[in-house]
């Protein structure tokens, strides 16, 4: 499984350059794409199309040549095979017949991604792609919204502000996210801010919405966390003179939170303000 450069050619191991010229057939997912790549190096490797409309066609054939004894290399149009790409079934039949499978690792913009957002990577959910439908990709982010790890999403360029669109009614403007495009080519460039800013950017910036992307978006904060932050909102709001209703009113557009709760909620710190105030209140 050879990694290859997910924009910048240069971006090539020498491991992965001594596999691609030693196998016996290079396996890719669109032959023309790949034939360049090696065409770059010099490397005369025979080439044969492995994608996921012919993967399990295939998959006999390709057994049959590695029981011959022949080594074979699959690499995708870009990045770490199998990672939103062909390969998992011959991966899978392989390693039950007990051929060995290695990693000749290079490249992932998941992975590059994550390396430059500046959100936290100790944990984090790879969704690859959203389902195309509007309904589908709404549902398949409602699942995801209580996710408290950094979720990575990748995204056509026609989809993005859609999915954008999706993300701050889903997840609510406030959350924090990434926009990490054109990585490792000349217009690379990482957006972060809030869901709605980021929306708006690409919104009003038609260029922000070209060429290849991976969306990252914050967990959302652990209960304990929400809660204290959800308190902290209100206790400001009620400090700045708003009256319960209004500063619950204000914390539901932030926190897209049920608006009964946190009325009840700024209500008790309103009163447990009045008591404090009433207990520190100095004697007669
Ligand atoms: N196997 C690849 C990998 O390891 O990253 C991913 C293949 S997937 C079909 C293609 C998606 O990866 C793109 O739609 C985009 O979301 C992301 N991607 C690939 N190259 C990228 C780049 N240079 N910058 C940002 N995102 C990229």
């Amino acid at each position: 499984m050879v990694a290859t450069p997910i924009g910048n050619l240069a971006d090539i191991g020498q491991r992965a350059l001594a596999v691609l010229g030693a196998v016996e057939l290079v396996l890719a997912e669109d032959t023309r794409h790949s034939r360049r790549l090696l065409d770059h190096y010099a490397i005369r490797t025979r080439l044969a199309a492995l994608h996921e409309h012919n993967e399990r066609a295939a998959l006999p054939g390709l057994l049959e040549q590695l029981a011959a004894g022949h080594d074979l290399a699959l690499v995708s149009d870009a990045g770490t095979p199998l990672i939103s790409d062909p390969g998992f079934r011959l991966v899978r039949a392989a390693r039950a017949q007990g051929f060995q499978v290695s990693a000749v690792p290079g490249p992932c913009a998941a992975i590059c991604a994550l390396s430059v957002a500046g959100l936290p990577t100790d944990r984090f959910l790879f969704a690859g792609f959203l389902p195309a439908k509007a309904g589908q990709r709404r549902t398949e982010l409602a699942t995801l919204a209580a996710e408290t790890a950094t979720v990575v999403l990748y995204e056509a360029p026609r989809r993005l502000l859609e999915t954008l669109d999706d993300l701050v009614a889903v997840f609510g403007p406030a959350r924090r996210a990434v926009l990490a495009r054109e990585l490792t080519k000349l217009h690379e460039t990482v957006l972060d801010g809030t869901l709605a800013e980021l929306r708006e950017r690409l919104a009003s910036d038609p260029e922000q919405r070209l060429g290849e992307a991976v969306l990252l978006v914050a967990g959302a904060p652990g209960a304990a966390a929400a809660d204290a932050e959800v308190r902290r909102l209100l206790r400001a709001l009620l400090d700045e003179g708003l009256a319960v209703s209004r500063a619950a009113a204000v914390a539901q557009r932030v926190t897209g939170q049920p608006h009964r709760a946190l009325y009840r909620l700024a209500q008790a710190l309103h009163d447990g303000e009045a008591e404090s105030q009433d207990g520190a209140a100095p004697p007669a």
